[in-house]
């Protein structure tokens, strides 16, 4: 039978693009749906724009920290709209080369939203296209509990697009979209409360990393509080009021939702294309990202794994590999490095201490807290910390983590060694980078009790 296309992809974000252009340089006929914008959650609406607010807002401290170092500074402000309009031009710029390199690659755009009609074929702009194979790439999107009020509240998608900064947000949520926001908000000058349902922030992170970054987040006035929720919302005046779990209520400019993100397959049609889904609406795959239909791929945030564009890109590599490349490539999911862009940041890979306490029993531990040598002029209160998590019978590196200036940075070439499997006699052999913070990793002789 002759198709349409050799691929249909469904979401031009991070894994959908990457599939998409690899598999055209196979020569497959490859067009690509996509109903909002191309470069998808992460260029658009993600780790771009925030990045770039993280160093808008962190400019306030620098001011600060230049006057120790001899530096005059005068009145400084921050203009919010102003650097919104940047950060709008550089996100529009980015948006073009994402399109351009799709177009240069041979791949066909279709501005729409698509739906699957059956395993070979989808409905988008009006027609009905066939394809030999289709990609799900449709991301994810906020989700936010059902209480009174919750049409209020704003979520990450808004707070890009805000018209002024609040005097004060609420941040709902404890997860890594949480934390970031609410380092941005308060560097950019706003008062900050964070509401985290649970005992203690970044569940599921190494619980020194958990405990340091609520204490230096308290440290810089952002008003945390920990087993606390939002029961109701009503709109007022100047903002919001919300009602709390205690029975006490907080008044805000607006109230920000970071309570997670669900895989994005509603009304795309899988149900009646018999597309298996798990009870979360994500799609399950195999291995090479295969559904239970042979024609009918997925990647990304719509399977539900690990959240994180370098893994939805190695996802759609991987696809475009197996499919059409002739290589059938199952993209592994251990040791996966990530940032947390908080205020200071976070960097970790591997097993926090708790799992590898679990999986391996007996392990040794390695910590190091300091001063970096910036704050020793600069004056902030800041101190950073590393942690080396180390299975006792093998010696192998089986954490590393870090909370730290450029902790991001540091942590993808520590993610090098771990991925590899070295061990602590191979970190120590490693001469130091003298002075860092990074180097830390490489000095720490002495396991904690
Ligand atoms: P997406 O990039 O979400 O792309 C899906 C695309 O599909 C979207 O463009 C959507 O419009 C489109 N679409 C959906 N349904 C349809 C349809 N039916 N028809 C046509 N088009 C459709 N990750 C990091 O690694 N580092 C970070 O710093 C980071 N920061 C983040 C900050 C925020 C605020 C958020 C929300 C996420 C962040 N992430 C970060 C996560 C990262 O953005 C995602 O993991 C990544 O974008 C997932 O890629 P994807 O291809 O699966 O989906
Ligand atoms: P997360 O899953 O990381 O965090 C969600 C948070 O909301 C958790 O603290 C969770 O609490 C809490 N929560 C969930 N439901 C409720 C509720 N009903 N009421 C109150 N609190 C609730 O999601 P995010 O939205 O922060 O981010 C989504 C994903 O995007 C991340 O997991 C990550 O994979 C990716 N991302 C990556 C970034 C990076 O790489 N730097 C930056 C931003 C996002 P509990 O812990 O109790 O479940």
């Amino acid at each position: 039978m002759k198709y349409d296309y050799d691929l249909f992809v469904i979401g031009a974000g991070s894994g959908g693009v990457r599939a998409s252009r690899i598999a055209a340089s196979y020569g497959a006929r490859v067009a690509v749906a996509e109903e909002y914008r191309v470069g998808g959650t992460c260029v658009i609406r993600g780790c771009v724009p925030k990045k770039l607010m993280v160093y808008a807002s962190h400019f306030s401290e620098d001011f600060e920290s230049a006057k120790g170092f001899g530096w005059t500074v005068g009145e400084t402000s921050f203009d919010w709209t102003s650097f919104i309009a940047a950060k709008d031009r550089e996100i529009d710029r980015l948006n073009g080369l994402y399109i351009q390199t799709l177009k240069n690659a041979g791949v066909e755009i279709i501005d729409g939203r698509a739906t699957i009609t059956g395993p070979n074929q989808v409905q988008v702009a009006g027609k009905t296209v066939s394809a030999k194979h289709v990609l799900i790439a449709t991301g994810g999107w906020p989700d936010m509990p059902e209480i009174p009020g919750i049409d209020h509240a704003i979520t990450s998608n808004e707070a890009f697009h805000l018209e002024s900064l609040p005097d004060h947000v609420v941040v709902v949520g404890g997860g890594y979209i949480a934390v970031e926001f609410a380092g941005i908000f308060k560097g950019m000058g706003a008062d900050v409360t964070l509401l985290y349902r649970g005992e203690q922030i970044l569940r599921g992170f190494d619980d020194d990393l958990r405990n340091r970054l609520a204490d230096e987040m308290r440290k810089k006035h952002i008003d945390v509080r920990t087993e606390t929720n939002v029961t109701a919302i009503e709109k007022t005046a100047t903002g919001v009021r919300l009602t709390l779990t205690d029975g006490s209520h907080l008044d805000a400019g607006a109230v920000m939702y970071a309570t997670g993100r669900k895989p994005n397959t509603n009304g795309l049609g899988l149900a009646e294309a018999g597309v298996a889904l798990d009870d979360n609406g994500a799609v399950m795959v195999d291995g090479y990202g295969k559904t239970n239909i042979d024609s009918i791929y997925a990647v990304g945030d719509v399977t539900d794994r690990v959240a994180l564009t370098p893994v939805a890109i190695k996802e759609g590599h991987a696809f475009a590999l197996t499919v059409f490349g002739g290589t059938p490539t199952s993209p592994e999911h251990d040791a996966i490095p990530t940032a947390v862009f908080s205020q200071p940041p976070i960097g970790t890979v591997g097993l926090t201490e708790a799992e590898a306490k679990e999986q391996f029993g007996d392990v040794a531990v390695y910590v190091s807290d300091f001063r970096p040598m910036k704050h020793t002029l600069g004056g902030a209160p800041e101190r950073a910390f590393t942690k080396l998590v180390v299975d006792k019978v093998t010696d192998r590196v089986l954490g590393a983590h870090m909370i730290g200036a450029d902790a991001g940075e540091i942590i993808q070439g520590i993610g090098i060694a771990v991925k590899a499997g070295l061990t602590k006699a191979q970190f120590d052999a490693t001469v130091a980078v003298h002075p860092s913070s990074a180097e830390e990793f490489v000095l720490m002789r002495t396991p904690r009790a």
